[in-house]
C-alpha cells in the first residue's frame, strides 16, 4: 500500500515516545497523505505541523496522539470537536470510536470546511459531520457531549463548551496566546468541573465569540 513503510516508522516512534496502543492502531489505519496538501504529500508521516492553506496547520501526529490519548476515548462515544482543518484528527478519533461513536466538527472557515469534508468523504468516515460555524460557542443542537477536542488555543475556556459536556466527560483544550498550554478538563457525575494543567503547546488562535478578537479577520484567509 502506499506510504504504508512511511506510516509505520512514524507508528513506531510514536509507540516509543508512550501512545497507547489503541491510539497506535488508529494512527495506523489513517492516511494521513490524503488529507495534506499535495503539494505537501511528501512530509505526510514527519512529525510535524504542515500548512494547509488560510494560515492554518494540520497538527503534528504526537499532538493528535497525545489528545486522543487524553480524552480517554471508547467505543460509541459522541464527540465535538473544534477546528476540523484538514479533517485527520478527526478521523483518527473516529476510528477509535468506531461505527456506533458519532463526531461532530465545527470549522470556521468555509474553504477548510469543505477540505475536512472531501478529506473525510474520500476515506471513508461517514460518522464525522463538518460544520461550518463558531466552535467557540459549541454545537448545543446535539449536546451534550462524551469528549470536547479543541484544536485551537482559547483565550479562556469557552462556558458554552463546558455547558455541554456530559457529566462524566473529558474535554482536552489549549488555552493562552503565544506560550499556551493544555489542559484536561472533567466534568463529574455530579457536574462539579475540574482543571489539569498538562503541559506547553502550541496551536493555531481560536477566534470567534469566545476566542481571541485580534485575529477575528478573515481578511487573506479565503
Ligand atoms: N484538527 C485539525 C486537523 O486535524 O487538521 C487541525 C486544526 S488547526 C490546528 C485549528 C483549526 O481551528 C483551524 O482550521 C482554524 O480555522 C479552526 N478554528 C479557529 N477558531 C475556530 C472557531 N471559533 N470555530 C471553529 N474552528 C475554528
Amino acid at each position: 500500500m502506499e506510504y504504508e513503510r512511511e506510516r509505520s516508522l512514524l507508528i513506531r516512534s510514536l509507540a516509543n515516545q508512550g501512545v497507547s496502543d489503541k491510539t497506535l492502531k488508529a494512527m495506523k489505519k489513517v492516511p494521513r497523505h490524503l488529507f495534506v496538501p499535495s503539494i505537501h504529500i511528501s512530509r505526510a508521516y514527519v512529525d510535524s505541523p504542515l500548512p494547509i492553506g488560510h494560515a492554518q496547520t494540520i497538527s503534528a501526529p504526537h499532538m493528535v496522539a497525545m489528545m486522543c490519548d487524553l480524552l480517554e476515548l471508547e467505543e460509541g462515544q459522541k464527540i465535538l470537536e473544534i477546528g476540523s482543518g484538514s479533517g485527520y484528527n478527526a478521523a483518527v478519533m473516529a476510528e477509535i470510536i468506531g461505527q456506533k461513536g458519532q463526531i461532530y466538527s465545527i470549522e470556521r472557515l468555509e474553504k477548510l470546511a469543505v477540505f475536512a469534508h472531501d478529506n473525510l468523504q474520500k476515506t471513508g468516515y461517514s460518522n464525522v459531520k463538518v460544520t461550518l460555524a463558531d466552535g467557540s460557542l459549541g454545537l448545543p443542537d446535539h449536546a451534550p457531549y462524551d469528549r470536547i477536542c479543541v484544536t485551537a488555543s482559547a483565550p479562556d475556556t469557552p462556558k458554552p463548551l463546558i455547558e455541554q459536556l456530559k457529566p462524566g466527560g473529558i474535554m482536552v483544550l489549549p488555552e493562552g496566546e503565544g506560550y499556551q498550554h493544555l489542559y484536561i478538563i472533567r466534568k463529574s457525575l455530579d457536574g462539579e468541573v475540574t482543571k489539569q494543567d498538562w503541559g506547553g503547546v502550541i496551536f493555531v488562535p481560536l477566534v470567534g465569540y469566545h476566542g481571541f478578537k485580534q485575529y477575528d479577520s478573515k481578511r487573506g484567509h479565503r
